[in-house]
C-alpha cells in the first residue's frame, strides 16, 4: 500500500483522512520504515497538501498520542512555539516571565532541526535537567509553578516527535504543511486556551520570504482556531542571529542575564512581543502596555529568574545555575575573531552560523549524533554596526583546534563587512484570525 501512495503524492494526488491516519499510525507502530515515510515527506514538499489533507494530517498526528489535561487549574494555560531560529532562546525566557504574571505556561518544545536549535538541546545542557516529564507529572509542575518545560514525552503527539528527527536529516524541514502539522499537533495536544506563534522570516528561516512566512502563520492560525484554540502570530526577524549566544550552554547563559535585566536588546524585545501577545490572550491584561509592564517586573522584582530556578529544580536540574552559570559544562578552546577590515557590517548570516555549529558538534548530522552543548559562538556585532580593522567581533566555543578553525572560517564568511545594511525589523507583522497588520 506505502509505495502507491507514495506515488500517488508523487503524481499531485491527495489522500482521504483515514489514509493519513493509516500512514500515521503505521509509521508510528514500525510498521512503515524510515526510508518510505521520507519519500513520502519529500512528495509532500513538492506537491504540498490542500487543506482537508493537513487537517486530516495534523489530527492523525495529535490522535496519534494524550492530551494534557488542566481542567479546574484556574489560570489560563497559554504556550508559545517558534517556527525556528538561530541563536533564539526566547523560550528560555518567556515562559517563566509569563508564568510570574500569573498564566500557566506547559512550554513544549523540540530539538534543534535543520541549522536551527532547539529549546531541548539547550535546556538539557543543564546537567540533570529532564525534559522527559509524563503527562501527570507536566500537569502536576503547572499546577504547582505555573510552568513546566518539556519534550515531548512518548505520549504527546508520538508522531511529531519521529518525523521531525526523519524530517531533521531528510532536507524535508522547509514545507508549509509539514512544519503546520508538526507545530500544531504538539501544540493543540496541550489543551491550551491560547496559543502565541514566532514565525520567523528572512535568510535564517525555513521559509525566509515574507509571502511563505504569512502564509506559513495563516495556515497554523486556522489550524488552531477551528480546533478550540485561540492563536495570534508575530512575524520576526531572523536574517540574524538574535542575541548574541549561539549553542547551547551559551544561549542558556544568555537567557540567564535577560531574566536578570541584561539580556541583548533584540533578544528582549522579542521575548516582550511575544510575552504581551501571552498575556493579551490569556485576558491577564487589558493592554499591550500594561501586559509589557507587567513582564518587565517579573525582571526587574527577580520572580521571573526564581520561577525558572524551581523549573530547573523541579525536572532534576542544579538551580545553583541560576546564580553561578559557571556551573554549566564549558568548551575546551575558545579563540576571538577579529575584523579583517574596517567598514559597516552589512550581515551576520545564520544559516552559515547554525550550520556551523553542528558541525562544531553542536547539532545532529543523523538521528543518533549526540549533541555537545559547550560548542557555539557568541557574535557581539550585528549588521548596520560599524567596525575597526582588527576590532574583535566575536567568539568561538570549541572542542580543539580543528573546531576553533572551522569557527572562525565559519565567521568570516558569516560576517559580511563593508556592504549596505538592510536589516528587517524585529517585529515585523502580527498575524490573527481577522488579517495581518503592519507591527
Ligand atoms: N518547529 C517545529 O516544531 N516543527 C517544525 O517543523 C519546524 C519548527
Amino acid at each position: 500500500m506505502v509505495p502507491s501512495l507514495i506515488q500517488r503524492k508523487r503524481d499531485s494526488g491527495s489522500f482521504e483522512a483515514p489514509e493519513w491516519r493509516a500512514i500515521i499510525d503505521g509509521y508510528v507502530a514500525g510498521r512503515i520504515p524510515d526510508y518510505q515515510l521520507s519519500a513520502l515527506l519529500m512528495a509532500v514538499v513538492w506537491r504540498g497538501l490542500s487543506t482537508d489533507e493537513l487537517a486530516a494530517l495534523t489530527d492523525a498526528m495529535i490522535a496519534s498520542g494524550d492530551r494534557l489535561r488542566f481542567e479546574g487549574i484556574g489560570r489560563p494555560v497559554l504556550d508559545k512555539h517558534s517556527t525556528g531560529g538561530v541563536g533564539d532562546k526566547v523560550s528560555l525566557l518567556v515562559a517563566p516571565m509569563v508564568a510570574s504574571c500569573g498564566v500557566a505556561v506547559p512550554m513544549m518544545s523540540g530539538r534543534g532541526l535543520g541549522h536551527t536549535g532547539g529549546t531541548l538541546d539547550k535546556l538539557e545542557s543543564i546537567p540533570g535537567f529532564r525534559t522527559g516529564l509524563s503527562l501527570r507529572e507536566v500537569e502536576a509542575q503547572v499546577g504547582r509553578l505555573g510552568c513546566a518545560m518539556i519534550g515531548q514525552t512518548p505520549e504527546i503527539a508520538p508522531a511529531d516527535r519521529k518525523l521531525y528527527a526523519l524530517r531533521d536529516v531528510t532536507g524535508t524541514v522547509e514545507s508549509i504543511p509539514l512544519i503546520a502539522a508538526s507545530i500544531m499537533s504538539k501544540k493543540l495536544a496541550e489543551g491550551l486556551d491560547g496559543l502565541v506563534l514566532d514565525v520567523k522570516t528572512g535568510s535564517g528561516a525555513f521559509l525566509p520570504d515574507l509571502e511563505r512566512a504569512l502564509e506559513l502563520a495563516r495556515t497554523m492560525i486556522a489550524l488552531g482556531e477551528t480546533r478550540g484554540c485561540r492563536t495570534v502570530a508575530l512575524l520576526t526577524a531572523m536574517d540574524r542571529p538574535l542575541g548574541r549566544a549561539c549553542g547551547n550552554v551559551l544561549e542558556v547563559e544568555e537567557a540567564l542575564q535577560g531574566l536578570a535585566g541584561e539580556g541583548p536588546e533584540d533578544l528582549m524585545e522579542v521575548t516582550y512581543a511575544l510575552g504581551v501577545e501571552m498575556l493579551l490572550l490569556a485576558g491577564v491584561e487589558r493592554d499591550a502596555a500594561a501586559a509589557r509592564r507587567c513582564l518587565e517586573e517579573t525582571v526587574r522584582s527577580g520572580r521571573a529568574l526564581e520561577t525558572f530556578g524551581k523549573v530547573i529544580e523541579a525536572q532534576g536540574g542544579d538551580p545553583a545555575v541560576i546564580e553561578d552559570p559557571g556551573i554549566l559544562p564549558q568548551a575546551d578552546a575558545v579563540e576571538v575573531f577579529r575584523a579583517p577590515l574596517g567598514g559597516t557590517v552589512g550581515a551576520v548570516d545564520p544559516r552559515i552560523i547554525g550550520r556551523a555549529i553542528i558541525e562544531l558538534g553542536g547539532g545532529r548530522q543523523t538521528m543518533a549524533d549526540p549533541v555537545d552543548p559547550t560548542v557555539g559562538f557568541v557574535i557581539t556585532v550585528k549588521p548596520g554596526d560599524r567596525v575597526k580593522a582588527g576590532q574583535p567581533l566575536a567568539s568561538v566555543f570549541a572542542r580543539d583546534d580543528g573546531g576553533i578553525a572551522a569557527g572562525l572560517d565559519a565567521l568570516r564568511r558569516a560576517i559580511v563587512i563593508g556592504e549596505a545594511a538592510h536589516p528587517l525589523p524585529l517585529v515585523s507583522h502580527r498575524v490573527t484570525a481577522t488579517g495581518v497588520e503592519a507591527f
